[in-house]
């Protein structure tokens, strides 16, 4: 059976879902081969294994700390010339796209970028793709040399299948490249103790309808009971209510969760270009004829701060 990479994405050896869920897509097309980088990358493989890797690459070096994505893009080279796989698979971060793209240039080969789902097809893996403000969906395959594809998170359920995941070192060397930039300081920011927006499996968000950045805290009482992440429309960040990045939509985060539940939100286009692909979307909106409902699993027509607070309780009490 042919041979998938899968780029590892990873903090210090805990193997983020995304990454989980690449696995269970690249079973579908070959055995998975995964590439995990920097501190802790040995760490991945129990993680990986019992997901369907059936092989780890490792590989660690101070320049994956030190700068930016060019060693990362050397060693997933590297690991191609290694095992001449049929498709790389990448998770769809800022990051992830940019070495997947850097990687399908070196390689001659065409790329596909925010795959929804992947299927073997009989020339090669076909991707699926939301576009046009998710209204409609394509499906298209590489042509062109080895299929380099990155997926969103929460395209795929993430799915055990233990297999043998065997470590063994890559060996790399850095291209000249490699050090031409560096990361100078890094600024963390304040954790809200909430999931990753574009990982969580539940999103609830605010929009204009809210009212106020006060007001946040009813929408975030709902979230937490569900231990969900916090979006909000770009009315809401643009008020300054809630920032800039907590926002879904076109020119926010593209979040495609289990659950969207979306709060005070009219619905408007650009909006829905972030959250539409979510597989089961709640609106709570006191206008009847607000666009939202048309493309709702559930609607409750009402005022937000009547509905929410009776919802957050409801599901505590359970
Ligand atoms: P509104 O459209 O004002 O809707 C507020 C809703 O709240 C209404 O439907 C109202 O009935 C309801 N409401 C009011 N009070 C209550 C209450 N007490 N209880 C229940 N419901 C209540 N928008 C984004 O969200 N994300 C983007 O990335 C984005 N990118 C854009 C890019 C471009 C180039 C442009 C031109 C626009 C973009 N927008 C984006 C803006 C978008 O067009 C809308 O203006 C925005 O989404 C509206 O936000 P909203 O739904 O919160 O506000």
């Amino acid at each position: 059976m042919a041979e998938v990479l899968v780029y590892v994405d990873h903090v210090g050896g805990a193997v983020r879902k995304p990454t989980l869920e690449l696995l269970t897509l690249a079973r579908r097309i070959g055995e998975p081969v995964a590439v995990a980088l920097g501190t802790g990358a040995a760490d991945t493989a129990p993680a990986l294994a019992e997901h369907g890797a059936v092989k780890v690459l490792t590989h660690d070096a101070p320049e994956y700390a030190e700068y930016l994505v060019v060693p990362k893009v050397d060693a997933l080279q590297a690991a191609y010339g290694a095992v001449s796989p049929a498709a790389v698979l990448v998770p769809s971060s800022a990051e992830g796209k940019e070495i997947a793209a850097r990687l399908a240039l070196r390689i001659g080969s065409g790329i596909i970028t925010d795959a929804i789902d992947l299927e073997a097809g009989d020339s090669g893996p076909v991707a699926t793709q939301s576009v046009f403000a998710a209204a409609y969906s394509t499906r298209s395959r590489v042509s062109r040399g080895t299929p380099v594809i990155t997926v969103k998170p929460n395209s795929a359920a993430v799915e055990p299948a233990p297999a043998a995941g065997a470590v063994e070192p890559l060996s790399v060397s850095f291209s000249a490249q490699a050090t031409g930039t560096k990361i100078t300081g890094r600024t963390p920011r304040e954790s809200s103790g909430r999931p990753e927006l574009t990982e969580a499996a539940i999103v609830v968000s605010g929009g204009r309808g809210v009212g106020g950045a006060e007001n946040f805290a009813v929408v975030e009482a709902l979230a937490d009971s569900l231990g969900a992440a916090v979006g909000a429309s770009r009315a809401a960040v643009d008020a300054g209510w809630y920032p800039h990045t907590n926002q879904v939509g076109q020119t926010g985060k593209h979040v495609s969760p289990q659950l969207y539940i979306a709060n005070g939100i009219s619905g408007a286009i650009q909006h829905r270009a972030g959250m539409q692909t979510s597989k089961t979307i709640v609106a709570v909106n006191k206008d009847p004829e607000a666009p939202i409902f048309d493309l709702v699993d559930y609607g409750v027509v009402g005022d937000l701060f009547d509905v929410v607070p009776q919802l957050t309780e409801e599901i505590r009490t359970r």
